[in-house]
């Protein structure tokens, strides 16, 4: 029999190898996929692999995948073993759910080496996302070699390793004893989450194109401003609550509906599965509070014709919170 590639994708590991031998193991007959977007070219050449080696029938996901808080329970019903690709789980998790993770190959030396120059003390915290978590000792290593000590946060129900963060999810960064954040991974979504979510002075470097830059909250504040204001006027609000069983939030939801009502706000609850504009253009409302991802208030906003908001930016709205005081919405 031929030796499976463990090996899928020019810089990202996922452990075929792991998956094949499950499915032998326990004879299964029946498989599902499901990746994000970034990860679905490998999806094809992976149910090859899979059907060749094992004979099983294998069902690709066609829905789009945003996270771990996204698993396709519709196709989960369909296969006996449903692999979600590029994610860690999300606390428990059916038996028939696998996590490949994925792992970049990438060494996080360079991308270290770059920060230092930006960063201003001598004890900084660590964070990553679950594609370099594995190589986060190098990072410490580079540090301690410039006279920098890291601190890498502890797990918790939502984070499964120590220094991982989520767009949702910034309890690491936020546990550990110093003022200073060294993010290693690519883009500005998690760096901007930190910044906002801690206070603290976040330092973001891209192992990918090698830029390293010290993270400025304020537009994304401003932003924000701008949205609490513009729902300030409305008087009917829908509350979005998502399908997607790791962003449903009924007892978030059910606490706004209270508060905008005790406030003299109409509040409806929506209940759908992906929040897009078009999903809100027929129901009469004049803004929104999305108890569902929290990027989908900060990130999406310029999709929507209706402010969008997230519980405690309306806490702030309503004169429950000040704007001095305030809060990144975390899925906890
Ligand atoms: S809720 Fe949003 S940020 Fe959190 S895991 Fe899901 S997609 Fe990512």
């Amino acid at each position: 029999m031929a030796r499976a590639p463990s090996t899928i994708g020019s810089s990202l590991d996922l452990d075929l190898f792991q998956a094949l031998e499950l499915i032998r193991t326990k004879g299964l007959k029946r498989i599902g996929l499901q990746a994000p977007e970034g990860l679905k070219r490998a999806l094809p050449e992976m149910a090859r692999e899979i059907s060749q080696q094992t004979g099983a029938e294998v069902i690709i996901s066609g829905d789009p995948c945003f996270g771990a808080c996204d698993i396709d329970l519709a196709t989960c019903q369909e296969v006996d073993l449903l692999f979600h690709l590029g994610h860690a789980g999300l606390g428990e998790a059916s038996s028939k759910i696998v996590f490949l993770e994925g792992k970049m190959k990438e060494d996080l030396n360079e991308a270290v080496e770059r920060a230092i120059p930006l960063l201003k003390m001598k004890r900084v915290g660590l964070a990553t996302t679950v594609q370099h978590v594995h190589k986060l000792s190098q990072a410490v290593e580079v540090l301690k070699e410039h006279g920098i000590e890291a601190l890498i946060g502890p797990t918790c129900e939502r984070l499964r390793y120590p220094g991982q963060v989520l767009g949702c999810c910034y309890y690491s960064v936020k546990a550990v004893e110093t003022d200073e954040i060294l993010f290693i991974g690519t883009g500005q979504f998690h760096a901007i989450g930190i910044a906002l979510a801690t206070g603290k002075r976040v330092v973001a470097s891209d192992p990918f194109t090698g830029e390293a830059n010290l993270i400025d909250p304020d537009p994304m504040l401003r932003r924000r401003f701008g949205a609490i204001s513009g729902a300030g006027h409305a008087r009917r609000f829908a509350i979005l609550v998502s399908k997607k069983a790791g962003q449903r939030r009924w007892e978030v939801a059910k606490y706004i509906k209270d508060l905008g009502e005790t406030n003299e706000r109409e509040m409806f609850i929506i209940y759908l599965d992906e929040i897009e504009p078009d999903r809100l253009l027929n129901l009469g409302i004049e803004a929104a509070v999305s108890t569902a991802c929290p990027r989908v208030a900060l990130d999406d906003t310029a999709k929507f014709k209706i402010p969008i908001i997230t519980p405690p930016e309306f806490e702030i709205l309503i004169g429950k919170r000040r704007w001095e005081d305030y809060s990144f919405d975390e899925i906890i």
